[in-house]
């Protein structure tokens, strides 16, 4: 294992240093030395900034734009305050306190510090948004009192006592998951400030209560999914704030009497690795793992995900490959493929999937009756309408889809069926902070390495069976039962990512053409469509339209707190036109990551995969080399095939492994209504006689839709 910490720049290796060595110091705890010691690594913490020469000149800006004798800014709006003057002030309090920064005690800046501070205090200001009032004023208040805590010269105690009584705000015990940690952040840093040991003991209880699985809304889930406002999926967002607060606390707390229990940092560093960190390809998450997030500026790279993993690795040190494996994939030090190991999730409670190979990630987001659409809120994601329905991020490279959303044409999101409007009106949000999903019948089947998920549709006037069977070179994707009586043509997107290099169209007869730069063109049965290294497979033809165009947009009608400005670029943009008023128009395309040239792509074989059913009540797919069959019935019904046949008593996903191994054949099934508590499963495998009989009882409770597994003897 390459020591990845001797490659890391020289602020990330200062923090390694302050923490490990406060760390060997901590041995019996005096209550004054606990407070301290816990202030030190707060102190050490907020230090860790990604260039010394960049806050330098962050306050040099800031000091540029003070007015009313160095106490207010210019450019700040004090009706409608958002944290901004707080936020500076911590800028100002880190600089001063920073050995390496020009300003380290610098008398003008810590006089500056005072004034804004002392103005700050005298507006007694209180935001409309409660948010800003109960975690992020506290908290930056407490921030800055720790900083100057550290500074060579003392601070004026009634300036900070006044200050410290601003922090007494908001209560921890009524919230759950992101928000109760960050208020609980705040009672720790204002135990600390005061050497109170009783509101430290409310702190640690609180900001640890999240560290535990459930199956109701908002917090970790049973499944290892995080949800927040309802049933709704926030791996990152929400989840990422309660990742950093949980981190940054227990790290504070290591090797104290508060240090973070083990079966609380298993279920932390089960969240952080198996869920989160899956997430991510290369430097890149999932578009759908930040909720309404996504509509802001570069949210997506992760790059910086090094400060929390260095945390990881100091309080979770049996798991430091895994660690130090993603400090080389996000840092980019490293392939995405490295370290990457084949897994395949199915999140039950959250509608969601991830399917990982070393090649490629390809994850899907659903909804159902128990489960929360993507928000709209505080107008952000104003167009992200259909991001539930079904929406794939296919990754290679990580960045396909970085910062590309104000660009996207949101009616064509990646992987989903929907109405094609003419303009993004058709893709606005109207109703804010989420609403359920319309369907019961969402779910997957998973043996945590292969897996099949299925999302039937209901939503804006149209409806589809939508399934995709993950391998490992090939995840077939099969829609069936597409019907719509609206005007608009109803369109399956394939994807819509950045264009990178050429597009390579083979017709049926083979014919290999490369379309020309920013171009649109229409197929009617098209064999393969090659581009960016994933090849885009048509068993069933269909009527075909690509895009290689420069598309214009702008933040701002993504989310209303962004820029006006126009962008553009270059969009690669692959779907299928099922025309309109369909009533039972259908897909399939089978996607393969990683075909690196045109003539892979021609030499590609798919002899092994057989699409055995695609209707409205089966989806089946068989992969003969992998000898697997997966397959969604939509209702009771049967499935036969030359050498095997399959009946189901009710609704399921089933997938078979092993079909034609003499020793025995696995059976998984899952119940994506999550109602059932049992099915009958009749089968007849090859090369047998007997039609077998099964009673599959489905677990319950906490894991109802999680899947159920059963060994068939063969005779
Ligand atoms: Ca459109």
């Amino acid at each position: 294992m390459k020591k990845i910490t001797a490659l890391l720049p020289i602020k990330y290796k200062t923090l390694w240093f302050l923490i490990a060595v406060s760390l060997h110091s901590v041995s019996g705890f005096g209550q004054s030395y606990l407070f301290d010691t816990i202030m030190n690594r707060v102190n050490a913490d907020l230090h860790i900034v990604s260039s010394i020469a960049g806050l330098d000149r962050l306050v040099a800006t800031h000091r540029s734009t003070l007015i009313n004798n160095d106490s207010a800014w210019s450019d700040l709006d004090y009706i409608n305050e958002n944290g901004g003057h707080l936020s500076r002030i911590k800028i100002f309090a880190i600089a001063y306190t920073a050995p390496k920064s020009s300003y380290f005690n610098d008398g003008s800046l810590q006089s500056v510090i005072l004034k804004t501070l002392s103005y700050w205090n005298g507006l007694n200001y209180m935001a409309k948004n409660w948010w800003y009032n109960g975690i992020s004023y506290p908290q930056l208040i407490g921030q800055i009192l720790i900083i100057m805590r550290h500074a060579a010269k003392p601070f004026p105690p009634s300036l900070e006592m006044d200050l410290i009584k601003k922090m007494v705000i908001g209560d921890p015990f009524k919230y759950h998951g992101a928000n109760k940690t960050d208020i609980a952040l705040h009672f720790l840093y204002r135990a600390c400030l005061t050497q109170n040991k009783t509101l430290l003991d409310t702190a640690v209880d609180q900001s640890f209560a999240p560290l535990r699985l459930k199956n109701q809304p908002e917090g970790l889930q049973y499944d290892y999914s995080n949800l927040e406002h309802g049933n709704q999926l926030q791996i990152s967002s929400y989840g990422s704030v309660f990742l950093s607060d949980v981190l940054r606390i227990a790290a504070y707390l290591l090797g104290t009497p508060y240090a973070l229990q083990n079966n609380k940092l298993n279920i932390l560093s089960g969240y952080y690795r198996n869920t989160y960190l899956r997430t991510i390809r290369g430097s890149f998450i999932d578009f759908n793992t930040e909720g309404r997030g996504l509509s802001r500026p570069d949210i997506l790279k992760k790059t910086d995900e090094i400060v929390r993993l260095q945390k990881a690795i100091l309080l979770d040190s049996v798991h430091s490959d895994a660690w130090n494996a993603a400090i080389a994939r996000t840092r980019g030090l490293q392939p995405p493929s490295y370290n990457v190991t084949s897994t395949h999730t199915h999140f039950w409670r959250g509608d969601y999937d991830i399917h990982q190979r070393p090649a490629y990630s390809f994850n899907i987001r659903t909804v159902s009756t128990r489960t929360i659409r993507t928000e709209r809120g505080n107008n952000e994601n104003i167009l992200g309408k259909f991001l539930p329905d079904g929406s794939t991020n296919i990754q290679r490279r990580g960045s396909e889809y970085y910062n590309i959303m104000p660009l996207w044409e949101w009616d064509k999101l990646p992987g989903v069926t929907n109405r094609d409007y003419d303009s993004d009106e058709g893709a606005t949000i109207q109703k804010e902070w989420g609403i359920k999903g319309t369907t019961n019948f969402a779910g997957g089947v998973s043996d945590s390495a292969y897996g099949a998920t299925a999302y039937t549709l209901n939503y804006d006037s149209v409806t589809a069976k939508k399934a995709w069977f993950f391998f490992d070179d090939e995840v077939v994707c099969l829609g069936a039962g597409i019907g719509s009586t609206m005007p608009e043509n109803i369109t399956t997107t394939i994807n819509q990512c950045w264009l990178n290099g050429k597009v390579t169209v083979a017709e049926r007869s083979g014919n290999a053409t490369t379309l020309q730069d920013n171009s649109s063109s229409q197929y009617n049965n098209p064999r393969w469509i090659l581009h960016d290294s994933i090849g885009y497979f048509f068993p069933a033809g269909g009527n075909i339209q690509i895009s290689n165009a420069i598309q214009t947009g702008n933040w701002h009608k993504i989310n209303h707190r962004n820029s006006k400005d126009e962008i553009s670029g270059n969009v690669f943009k692959l779907w299928f036109n099922h025309g309109a008023q369909s009533a039972s128009g259908s897909y399939a395309y089978i996607v393969v990551p990683g075909i690196e040239s045109k003539t892979k792509m021609q030499a590609y074989s798919l002899a092994d995969i057989h699409i055995i059913r695609n209707s409205d009540s089966i989806q089946a797919v068989r992969h003969s080399k992998l000898d697997m069959l997966q397959c969604v019935f939509y209702k009771a019904s049967a499935l036969t095939t030359s050498d095997l046949s399959i009946a189901v008593d009710k609704p399921c996903i089933v997938y078979l492994k092993h079909i034609s191994n003499k020793k025995g054949t696995s059976l998984y099934i899952a119940d994506p209504t999550q109602q059932y508590n049992n099915i009958t499963v009749k089968i007849k495998l090859p090369g047998t006689k007997k039609v077998k009989e099964l009673t599959c009882f489905l677990p319950q409770l906490n894991y109802a839709g999680s899947t159920a597994s059963i060994m068939i003897e063969n005779e």
